[in-house]
């Protein structure tokens, strides 16, 4: 049963381009499992979705939710399109069109879907619009991932970072390195990898290295993320960045650090480099950016890799929060959000650990098992119906 998708839906989507010719569009929305509670994973504009990918994201989106105990299933959404070939306004009737077809079968107690790949806050409010005005009033329960003026979180946008770098100062402080003067390179500097420099910067790690797609710098006395982040948005890239050398970009997975956050693509420590990884940890901010290959190299070197699903798992926890205040129309601080979402991040963690400690695992190992049986509990519990 945990094997199969429970619901699987793929939609045509007929757009009106702005030079009035009709183009037809595929999109999905894929329930993995919702034994827990209803779906909730995000919706991606890519030009590679297909069902075989949104059913893989679906599933993790389960193990995810069921890892960080919060009261979910997992789903996930796709449209076939490469958004950057089409105009806000395509974007939008593309995202009004894919929200009605799907509309059966999401809601705040069905199916929550969120931004992910190619979408954004602007998407999220397109989809709740569309889904509301369908319902003849406001929704706001039905999407995560919102604009604040209507109903998103504080706290949200930097979440999966704040949960990387909490998880990762954790880590650290297992394998016995004092993150006070600890050091860290960060590959990928978009959502995730930008707001970790930033909190791992906020914590007295000193970032030695950050990569993007373009290039790498480095600092051996740590890089000024703050003066990098404005570097960043004058220019749209690290490189050039005055206050650091540039490096080759993959060097910063080999540099000679404490930690090492891979936060852009999947697959990049692969068994070509595992070997030369020299960090004592490997937190996992990108889903899969270690293959099956390089967790055993890096074991067999004592590397503690902190997995993804446990690592990034920060945005789900703040999406869950988004929708309990939207649900009570009762809106927590910024402050409120962060305590919660570090607290609820450390429980995993010492959750994940003790069951590794226990049973002899790897982390990535016990936090898969651990989702998995609390998944396979709720349906034990439940009966098979009829
Ligand atoms: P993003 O598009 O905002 O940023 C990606 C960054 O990686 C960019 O800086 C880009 O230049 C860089 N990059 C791309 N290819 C690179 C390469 N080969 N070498 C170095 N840098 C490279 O994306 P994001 O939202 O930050 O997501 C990054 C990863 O984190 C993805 O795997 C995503 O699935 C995962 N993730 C994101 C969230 C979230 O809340 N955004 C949550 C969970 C997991």
């Amino acid at each position: 049963m945990l094997a199969e998708p429970r619901r699987e839906v793929s939609v045509s989507i007929p757009l009106r381009r702005d030079d009035g010719s009709v183009e037809v569009l595929r999109g999905y929305r894929v329930q993995h499992n919702y034994s827990r509670g209803p779906g909730k994973g995000g919706v991606r504009f890519d030009a590679r979705v297909d069902l075989d990918e949104v059913r893989a994201l679906a599933m993790w989106m389960t193990w995810k939710c069921a890892l960080l105990d919060v009261p979910y299933g997992g789903a996930k959404g796709g449209v076939r399109v490469d958004p950057r070939g089409y105009s806000t306004a395509e974007l939008e009737r593309i995202t009004r069109r894919y929200t009605s077809e799907i509309a059966p079968l999401i809601g705040p107690n069905q199916d929550i879907p969120a931004p992910d790949v190619g979408t954004d806050e602007q998407t999220m409010a397109w989809m709740m619009d569309t889904y509301s005005v369908g319902r003849g009033h406001t929704v706001l329960g039905v999407v995560t991932g919102k604009p604040i003026s209507v109903g998103g979180s504080q706290g949200r946008a930097g979440s999966t970072s704040r949960g990387v770098v909490a998880v990762a100062v954790e880590a650290l402080r297992h394998v016995g390195i004092d993150p006070e003067g600890a050091t860290a390179a960060v590959q990928g500097f978009g959502k995730v990898g930008r707001g970790a420099a930033r909190f791992l910067a906020r914590e007295g790690v000193r970032v030695l290295a950050v990569s993007d797609v373009n290039g790498a710098v480095h600092h051996p006395d740590g890089l000024d993320v703050e003066a990098l982040e404005a570097h960043v948005d004058a220019t749209g890239s690290v490189v050039g960045f005055p206050g650091g050398t540039p490096v080759e970009s993959d060097e910063v997975l080999t540099a000679d650090v404490d930690l090492i956050v891979p936060a852009a693509v999947e697959g990049v420590i692969h068994a070509g480099n595992a070997a030369r990884v020299r960090a004592r940890v490997v937190a996992e901010g990108a889903n899969g950016p270690v293959t099956t290959a390089a967790d055993e190299v890096l074991a067999a070197n004592g590397v503690l890799v902190v997995p993804d699903i446990l690592a990034n798992a920060g945005g789900v926890v703040v999406s869950y929060f988004e929708w309990v205040q939207a649900n009570q129309s009762y809106w927590w601080s910024e402050a409120e959000v962060d305590e919660r979402l570090v607290e609820r991040m450390i429980r995993a963690w010492n959750d994940v650990l003790a069951y590794a400690t226990d049973n002899q695992l790897s982390l990535r190992l016990a936090a898969t098992c651990m989702a998995v049986e609390r998944v396979y509990r709720a349906h034990e519990v439940r009966g098979l119906y009829p």
